[in-house]
């Protein structure tokens, strides 16, 4: 694999330079695997008249948190450019699947919201047969999987100085209302000191920091 390859850097992470040879071959696997499955995704989602970015930004719009519901959150997210954005976003509005609105604290901040259609559409979401197919093997793979592939993610994100992205209450800037760890009805965001309820608690937020 030629070291110029993006995908050394995953292979980094997965024991590459250890001199083990196995563990350079199992290494290698899963870049194949991941590449192969990242493939697979793209094309699922060239469905109902939308491209895979328009998917993603309706599915993090859908998903973000008050401090999130922006296009340079979405920019940040997507690893992808303002301008390829905005042009995302003109397409979801011209079909009637977003709006933008003005936040109310800051009338200068734009807040994305999806539309009654847009909630129609995510309903839709090709990548629901992923879902399906992982939850025929959830019971077995599922907890190894997420730890697996979330450290290999956060390794990425660490060298690569991208934003992880995370919900509240895996936050290590969140604090529960009580003394009590196994209350986690709602808390205090650290970083804006705002309250944070229990439908914005399981939001993806851009200024997630990891618990290490
Ligand atoms: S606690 Fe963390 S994830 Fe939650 S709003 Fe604050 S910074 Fe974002």
């Amino acid at each position: 694999m030629p070291i110029t390859d993006p995908l050394h850097a995953l292979a980094g992470t997965t024991g590459i330079g250890s001199g083990q040879s196995e563990k350079t071959a199992l290494a290698q696997r899963v870049i194949i695997l991941l590449d192969r499955l990242g493939r697979l995704t793209r094309e699922l989602q060239f469905a109902n008249g939308l491209n895979p970015a328009q998917w993603e930004a309706l599915r993090f719009i859908a998903q973000a948190n008050k401090y999130s519901r922006s296009p340079t959150a979405l920019a940040d997210y997507l690893g992808a450019t303002k301008g390829t954005v905005s042009q995302t976003l003109i397409a979801l509005e011209s079909k009637g699947l977003i709006t933008r609105c003005k936040k109310t604290e800051d009338r200068r901040q734009v807040d994305l919201c999806l539309t009654e259609a847009g909630q129609t559409m995510l309903a839709k979401d090709p990548m629901q047969t992923l879902e399906q197919a992982t939850l025929e093997i959830a019971d077995e793979l599922g907890i190894q999987m997420v730890k697996g592939l979330t450290r290999l993610l956060h390794d990425l994100q660490s060298r690569n100085q991208i934003n992880e992205f995370g919900v509240c209450q895996d936050c290590s800037l969140f604090c529960v209302n009580t003394q009590s760890v196994t209350d986690l009805t709602g808390g205090t965001c650290g970083n804006t000191g705002e309250a944070v309820d229990t439908a914005e608690k399981t939001k993806i937020c851009i200024n997630y920091k990891t618990t290490n």
